[in-house]
């Protein structure tokens, strides 16, 4: 029988499988808080558990590792960002930025990415496949075992789309989220998506404190179909109006992220047609200047420009900042995430 990974596991499905093997119930519980609050990597360390136990373990399980490769440190802004090298091979990052309030943690969500956004750096030679949740998870313990601090919140804003990852993205939140893990609050955690209308619904309908990003980019179909090959899939209307339907289910404000881009989606007119579509709703425009990625020539609006956008936004009562550019000089900022690190 193959081995199951059991950094996939909530712990009802542990419990399930713990009762399965013949044992008490509340020993999930015990293994649960080994592997997601104290990090360990083997059944041997589980000091409360009996020889004959972590032996039927190893022998039913097998448990995720993801290795350290390479650490890159930003001067300008201590962000660091991190290499990981999957068992495979493939290799993944993840980024730890500090802020006054407490330290965050962005993570990939796939090996690579399938939604083919022209600015982003993720998407360059394809998706290679999901990360599981072990995988997920694991990028958060080994940042906060390596980097010795607590981590306060969780964005998903890394490699991958997590709406193309559904179920394990759904079982990372309840793991991360567990008491008898690291307890990170939901309200504390983000996902960002480019829109897969029906995932935003389904999500909805969870009823979880979780915020939702919506990588915007664009404020009419056609000029949002020659940045993102998802918008062929799903209007723009329809994605507002799910949004819409999110933040009314959960009452949580939804944040749309737009990457200004110069000459292609800054102008007067879609500031006008931004405000349109959000005018009245409980809406956030996180306004990001586009990061450089080397195999793209596009161009970041100018001060002056973003400064302006902002300003009709915000005096059309909608809630807009600019978002700080962290460790764009490690390529660890939003879009320059790959899959590779020859570069
Ligand atoms: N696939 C998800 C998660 C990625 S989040 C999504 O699309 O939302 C990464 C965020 O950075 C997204 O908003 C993405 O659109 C944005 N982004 C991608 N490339 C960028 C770039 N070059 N400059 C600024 N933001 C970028």
């Amino acid at each position: 029988m193959e081995k199951i990974d059991i950094k996939n596991l909530t712990l009802d499905e542990l419990e399930q499988e713990i009762v399965n093997m013949g044992e008490a119930k509340f020993r999930a519980k015990q293994i649960f808080s080994w592997l997601h609050q104290k990090n360990v990597s083997s059944f041997d360390e589980m000091s409360n558990i009996s020889k004959d136990f972590r032996e039927k373990l190893n022998n039913r399980f097998k448990m995720t590792n993801i290795e350290i490769v390479d650490k890159l440190i930003s001067s300008v802004d201590k962000t660091t960002k991190y290499l990981f090298k999957l068992e495979n091979n493939h290799i993944i990052e993840s980024v730890l930025m500090k802020y006054s309030y407490g330290n965050a943690v962005c993570i990939s969500s796939q090996v690579g990415c399938r939604m083919g956004c022209t600015f982003c750096a993720s998407t360059l030679d394809g998706l290679e496949r999901n990360l599981t949740t072990a995988e997920m998870v694991s990028q958060i313990y080994k940042i906060q075992q390596d980097s010795k601090e607590k981590i306060r919140s969780i964005v998903l804003m890394g490699s991958g789309e997590p709406f193309d990852n559904f179920d394990n993205f759904l079982k990372f939140i309840e793991i991360i989220n567990h008491k008898d893990g690291l307890n990170i609050g939901q309200r504390h955690i983000t996902v960002s998506t480019c829109g897969i209308v029906p995932k935003i619904y389904e999500l909805a309908d969870k009823k979880l404190q979780i915020n939702l990003a919506l990588s915007l980019h664009a404020p009419t179909d056609e000029k949002r179909k020659s940045i993102m090959p998802i918008a062929k899939k799903y209007t723009v209307r329809e994605i507002v109006e799910a949004c819409k339907y999110f933040a009314k289910t959960t009452k949580r404000r939804v944040t749309y992220e737009y990457a200004l881009i110069a000459g292609v989606n800054d102008t007067e007119e879609d500031a006008k047609e931004i405000i349109k579509l959000l005018k009245g709703s409980l809406a956030h425009i996180n306004l990001i200047p586009v990061n450089d990625v080397k195999e793209r020539n596009y161009i970041k609006s100018s001060k002056e420009q973003i400064k302006n956008f902002a300003t009709l936004l915000k005096n059309a009562g909608i809630e807009t900042t600019i978002r700080r550019e962290l460790g764009s000089d490690i390529n660890a900022a939003c879009g320059q995430l790959r899959k590779s690190y020859k570069y």
